[in-house]
Formats: structure tokens, sequence, C-alpha cells
């Protein structure tokens, strides 16, 4: 039906109405001092979302372009960095990495397992020369659902001392407790598309004085993406470049929209709509990638030979988009993002709609098994 679609991908994510409203307002310069008192404002409230006392920069990029500015402000060319792989996303990182000729070691997890913290400690306690310069971590792993122990393995890499931690937060932040001081973690990139309910365009990376402190001596080339003119540009509640600006808009109320609901519930409204889709996929017999407590609360692997035929059901009888494997695990999961701006409606309708799709291909299992299970969960 038309204008009916529901995304239930882990990213775009569906956008509020407020939101969508703020975004179609007529432009405005973006050197006005009206423009600037909303950069401040975002700034703060950047600051609240991260729960740090660091600079956060707003890039108009995507999430992977946060990250390279991540790394290439930071870091030299021959560099020895370690990089967490379980996944699609995490591998990328290594890959650009290698572009830019950094000395690269992938230390892999199988997709659906998190990271193994005791490999880390093991490399950084062995590195006695002070040789590794930066450990680049995927907190959540969207494309096999899998949250990893960030908060372990950045203590390993404090007790280093020199390495950086940079962090792939672009499906756990907004989506999962990620006090960045608290942690201590160097560089955080997120993205707009994820749990920010705004739509693609904007990337995001807080930066510790570690880092800030490493950036004098990086010598990657750079201009765009030179962070210390978003830094200087930052000070003065300006940008170094023409921003998105209506993207900035709706990014100053999905801010305010996200601190009247408040952190605490934030995280508990994701860890409850993660539950009760596992719950509800275990009651209906299949078999989730990742395990209980390395869960994503940004999506939900479910392994299935059926997955094509399950998303072309949802997708043109319920207008209900999710999302499906990729590389070899495609056609062999589906995945259901319950990030940002999903309520326990959202995932029961999922869920309802997932059994119809699986009654309708023959799948054995019992009759409202999975809704029953889901709204135990919600009630
Ligand atoms: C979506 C996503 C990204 C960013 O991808 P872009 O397409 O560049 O925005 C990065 N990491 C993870 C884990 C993601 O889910």
């Amino acid at each position: 039906m038309e204008d009916k679609h529901m995304l239930m991908i882990p990213g775009p994510t569906p956008v509020p109405e407020k939101v969508l409203i703020s975004l179609g307002k007529h432009p405005i310069g973006h050197r006005s001092g009206d423009f600037s008192k909303i950069i401040a404002e975002i700034n703060q409230n950047l600051k609240w979302l991260h729960q740090t006392k660091n600079e956060v920069l707003s890039l108009n990029v995507s999430g992977t372009g946060a990250m390279e500015a991540g790394m290439i402000n930071f870091l030299s060319p021959g560099d020895r960095v370690l990089v967490g792989v379980n996944g699609k996303f995490s591998d990328r990182w290594a890959q650009i990495c290698e572009v830019f000729g950094m000395e690269t070691e992938r230390i892999t997890a199988d997709w659906g397992k998190p990271l193994d913290t005791e490999e880390f400690r093991t490399k950084l306690e062995a590195d006695s020369n002070k040789e590794i310069k930066a450990v680049v971590i995927t907190h959540s792993e969207t494309s096999s659902g899998v949250l990893s122990d960030l908060e372990t393995i950045s203590k390993y890499v404090k007790a280093h001392g020199e390495a950086l931690i940079i962090v792939d937060a672009v499906t756990s932040l907004g989506a999962y407790n990620l006090p960045v001081d608290d942690w201590g973690l160097d560089v955080v990139a997120s993205g707009s598309q994820k749990g920010y309910m705004i739509p693609p365009g904007m990337g995001f990376l807080s930066v510790s004085d570690k880092a800030w402190k490493a950036y004098e001596t990086s010598k990657f080339p750079r201009f765009y993406m030179d962070l210390g003119k978003y830094k200087k540009a930052n000070a003065k509640d300006s940008t170094p470049f023409t921003p998105p600006v209506n993207l900035m808009f709706a990014l100053q109320t999905a801010l305010q929209m996200m601190q009247r609901e408040g952190l605490e519930n934030i995280f508990a409204r994701h860890l409850r709509l993660t539950k009760a889709t596992r719950a509800a996929a275990k009651a209906m017999g299949l078999e989730l990638l990742a395990p209980d407590d390395a869960a994503s609360t940004a999506a939900t692997a479910i392994r299935t030979d059926n997955a094509e035929a399950i998303r072309s059901i949802l997708r043109q009888k319920y207008d209900i988009a999710i999302a499906g494997g990729q590389d070899h695990l495609k056609g062999k999961i589906i995945r259901i993002g319950h990030l940002g701006f999903i309520s326990d409606r959202d995932v029961m309708m999922t869920i309802a709609c997932l059994e119809a799709a699986l009654t309708e291909l023959g799948h054995d299992f019992a009759p409202k098994s999975g809704v029953t299970a889901a709204s135990k969960v919600l009630v």
C-alpha cells in the first residue's frame, strides 16, 4: 500500500513525524546567528548522548566517512594497528587501514561471535616497545547482530598506555549504554541514519584529549576530512564548510526527543525490544546467530534457509522491510532491526507478520508462539 512502508532494518531507521517536519523547513544561512545557536545546542546535546566532556564533531559523511576520518587524523602510514574483525563492517575498518598503508593486524572471530577480549590483552601486553598505535573495535557488529565487550577491551588498551581506542559505535550509540568518558574511549564514530532517528547524511566523532595529541603528529594528508578544522569551528559554534542545514534542524529536534525520553529509558527500550524479538524467534523454533550474552540491541540475526522468501512476503504483503544476510550469510539469515524510533508495537507487528510468513512457507511451529513469547517480554 502506498505510503505504508515500515522500516525494520538496522539503518536507515524510521524518522519521527516531528523530525520530518523540521527537515522540511526552509533552510537558513549557515553563518547566521540563528544557526549558530542551533549548532551550540546540538553540540551540547551530542555530548550528553555520548556521556562525554570530549568534543563531538559533526561531518557531512556517512558512518564509514566518520570512521575513515577517525583513523586518518590520529594515525600515520606504517603504524601498527589491531582491528577486531567479526563481520562486514569491522572488516571494512581493516581494509581502510590497509588502503592507507598501516601495518594492519586482524583479530578475528566468526560472524555471530563477539571478539575475544583475551586476544587483545595478550597482544597488547606483549607489545613492550609500544608499537601498537591503535585498536579498532566495532562495538555492535550489525552484519551479525553481535555486541562485543568494549569496556573490557578498552581497559586493556588503557593499560597499554600508548595505543588509542577507536570505536565504531554506529549501531550502539543511542541503543546501548556507551559512557565514552567512563570507558576512556578515544575516538567514537556514529552515523545519523541509525540511533539518531534522522535520515542518512551525517557522521559524528567524539575525540579525546589523548587523540588530539596524536593528531599533532599524524602524517596522513587530508583537507575536507581534517578534523582540526572542525574542532576550531566547533569552538565558535560554527562549521568549516556548508553543513547539511536541514539535517541539522532534524538533529536538533531528534536530540530534544531523546532528552525527553532519557538515556536510561532509551537503553531499556532497546533491550526490551531485543529480548522480545529473540524470545519470539526461539519460540518459533528458529536459531539465533548471536548468543544471548552478546546480542546487539540494534538488530537480531535469525538463521533460516528461507530468508529471501520471508523478506519478500514481509515486503510485498505486509509493507515491512527487514534485512537479509551479507556476503556468505546471504540467504541464510534475516535481520530484524529494532534501532532508533522503534516501539513495542512495531516489534509485535513485525513478529506477527513474520509468523504469518512462516506459516505461508509451511514452517512447522506452534501457532501464535512468537507473538505469545514476545508479549510476555513486553508486559
Ligand atoms: C551502518 C553501519 C556503518 C556505517 O555505514 P555507512 O553506510 O557508511 O553509514 C558502520 N558500522 C556499522 C556497524 C553499521 O551498522
